[in-house]
């Protein structure tokens, strides 16, 4: 009796065992077949990409660099003038340089850039129990770092999925959360703009989107108030 109590509860534990295990996997390849979408849209904007290099020429991406570089410029000289107090009348042209070349490597760690690239809409504001923004776009649309920094740690989230943080190394770290992919791991390098990750509906979430937070100095701070959107 006693022994055909003991393999009853066996049978019944590894049946749960089995349903538990089943949902796992079912969990699983929801999330590969999310990424393989949103894969397949990414390598279609890419196939884009490439044919509107091949039909405009390399002049469009110089046009880009300079108009870059115009605007970096304007946005030095803005500030300069708004902290004019004691500047010196003469300021050598060397001096300009150096000093631009400064700003444009402060600006280069500053996260101030949107971390979608196309189209997106603000679906969650910033609040004190949203310490980011949601932005929905389509699965599969590129996320890119806001800033220069460095891969502090990318791993997937019951909650928010799969996240990449970035610690851009001047006391500012940005988060990108419930991505169908991220592209690269802890200590690597990344560039302002650079691809990161794809948006995606990973971890707890109805949707693709991308929750997106900026922290400076430990602070969650309003990603619509830094960047222009
Ligand atoms: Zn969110």
């Amino acid at each position: 009796m006693k022994i055909l109590l003991i393999i009853c509860i066996i049978l019944v534990s590894a049946n749960i065992y089995l349903i538990f295990d089943n949902s796992a996997q079912r969990s699983r390849s929801v999330a590969l077949e999310q990424e393989n979408q949103a894969l397949t849209v990414y390598i279609e904007s890419l196939q884009d990409k490439i044919q509107q290099l091949e039909v405009s020429g390399e002049s469009s991406i110089d046009i880009s660099k300079d108009q870059k570089i115009r605007d970096l410029l304007d946005s030095y000289l803005q500030n300069r003038s708004q902290h004019q107090v004691g500047l010196e009348a003469s300021i050598t042209t060397e001096e300009l340089r150096v000093d631009l070349e400064d700003y444009q490597q402060q600006q280069r760690f500053i996260p101030d850039i949107r971390p979608i690239v196309g189209e997106f809409a603000v679906s969650q504001k910033f609040s004190e129990r949203h310490k980011g923004v949601d932005l929905a776009s389509p699965l599969g649309t590129e996320v890119v770092a806001t800033a220069a920094g460095v891969v502090k740690s990318a791993y997937e989230d019951r909650y928010f999925g799969n996240v990449i943080i970035i610690d851009h190394l001047n006391h500012y770290m940005t988060f990108y959360a419930h991505l169908a992919k991220f592209f690269h791991q802890e200590g690597f390098f990344v560039e302002k703009g650079q691809t990161i990750g794809l948006v995606g509906s990973s971890g707890f979430s109805q949707s693709p989107h991308l929750h997106y937070e900026i922290i400076h100095r430990g602070e969650n701070i309003d990603p619509e108030t830094a960047t222009s959107y």
